[in-house]
């Protein structure tokens, strides 16, 4: 058992060692780190070192994941991870306090014996920045990255394989990428970059789910007309139209539980100020935990702007740009992680994900749960995107306890 006060120096020289990378970047004054960049090589230098003064195996495997292994290679595995790549202009935690966390749980038992073995991963790859190709690090762990992926350029022509050999890495050992076999579980710590544990006033959340996600596109086609000689019924104006849909959406989103739904894009044609819009193009996101939830909140936004635009003699079509189902994770480990956080002293709080992470990736092949970390003022992907000591001080609690937990399961 760790000194409480032990403790929070190892949560403050988490909190320092996020600090301490966000210093490395492809642009002066600010932290932005793409896949295998330059400043890649030196945040693999320090967390490496980290791993192995912890006690840890250290490899980086060929998609240029830095991987410790704590224990026997044969032990039951639990894997600790996150990423270390950045969106440009980024915040210091999201992704890394995740792996700083998981070289924290391994310092905490370091020289105990443990009959698991822990693996911390810093992923090389999330945020999809340089390739618009999220996911790359965790998707080579569960060998789902294919050839083709391997083959995408990135704004200087060069594809991730030519990203993986200027490296100094082989991307013809991928394969090897792939997860031990004796891997049981697969825990993530993330910051929430959401306001709703700090509106709960809650430090941590377990999360139950990573949301599923439908991408549309709506036309509204009226008719653009005189905006002084057009009489009011004489209308089919496709702005107002989209307009009263607009309304609709975030109506059914307040009074459907859990439900998120946004139209983050409108565009009127043809855009000027004395012409009636005949024609308007808009963006709709609808996010939900549930699949059933969105799938009918997607036909019910169907119809209210087809209702929209029957009243104005608009007509409406749509066009699907992306479905993705939502991810449940692990309800085993889920319950361990909401055990180990009432064994600490905290009520669990339970929450969906609304954004994606690793752990979608993992979810299907391993056992796999995560613990969100509130985000002062709810922000993230911005320089001000921070953590509370005693937030990070309770995850690391959490995390060991956990782990506990499972060496006990397995
Ligand atoms: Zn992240």
């Amino acid at each position: 058992m760790i000194k409480l006060s032990d403790r929070r120096e190892m949560a403050a020289r988490v909190v320092a060692r996020c600090r301490e990378l966000a210093a490395y970047s492809e642009v002066a004054g600010e932290t932005t780190r793409t896949f295998l960049s330059e400043p890649m090589r030196e945040v693999h230098r320090l967390v490496a070192g980290w791993m192995t003064s912890a006690g840890m195996a250290v490899t980086v495997d060929a998609i240029g994941n830095v991987r410790g292994v704590f224990g026997g290679a044969g032990a039951p595995r639990l894997i600790i991870a996150s990423h270390l790549d950045t969106v440009p202009n980024a915040g210091a935690f999201d992704g890394i306090l995740g792996v700083m966390l998981g070289i924290a749980v391994v310092e905490a038992f370091a020289g105990a014996g443990l009959p698991i073995a822990i693996e911390v991963i810093g992923f090389s790859e999330e945020e999809g920045v340089r390739f618009r190709r999220p996911f790359l690090g965790s998707m080579a762990l569960v060998g789902t990255l294919d050839e083709m992926t391997l083959g995408v350029k990135d704004t200087n022509a060069v594809t991730v394989s030519d990203a993986v050999r200027g490296f100094g890495l082989d991307p013809s050992r991928m394969g090897e990428a792939r997860l031990s076999p004796v891997t049981k579980g697969y825990l993530e710590f993330h910051i929430e970059q959401g306001p709703v544990l700090e509106s709960l006033g809650r430090a941590l959340g377990v999360v139950t789910a990573l949301v599923g996600q439908t991408r549309l596109e709506f036309t509204f086609a009226g008719h653009s007309n005189h905006a002084g000689t057009t009489p009011m019924h004489l209308r089919r104006d496709a702005l107002a139209a989209a307009s009263a849909w607009v309304v609709a959406v975030e109506e059914l989103a307040r009074g459907t539980d859990g439900l998120v739904a946004t139209v983050g894009r409108i565009e009127a044609f043809p855009g000027a100020g004395n012409v009636v819009p005949g024609k308007v193009t808009a963006l709709l996101d609808v996010r939900h935990a549930e699949d059933w939830v969105r799938g009918e909140a997607v036909g019910r936004l169907m119809d209210a702007a087809a209702s929209a635009g029957a009243k104005r003699g608009v007509a409406v079509s749509h066009r699907v740009l992306m479905e993705q189902a939502a991810v449940g994770l692990d309800v085993g480990l889920t319950g361990m992680l909401e055990e180990a956080m009432r064994n600490i002293g905290e009520a669990p709080v339970l929450l969906a994900s609304g954004a994606g992470h690793d752990a979608m990736i993992v979810a299907p092949h391993v056992a796999s749960v995560m613990l969100f970390v509130r985000s002062p003022g709810g922000i993230s992907h911005h320089p001000d995107e921070d953590v509370l000591l005693e937030d990070v001080d309770a995850a690391l609690a959490v995390g060991v306890e956990f782990v506990r937990l499972v060496a006990a399961a397995y």
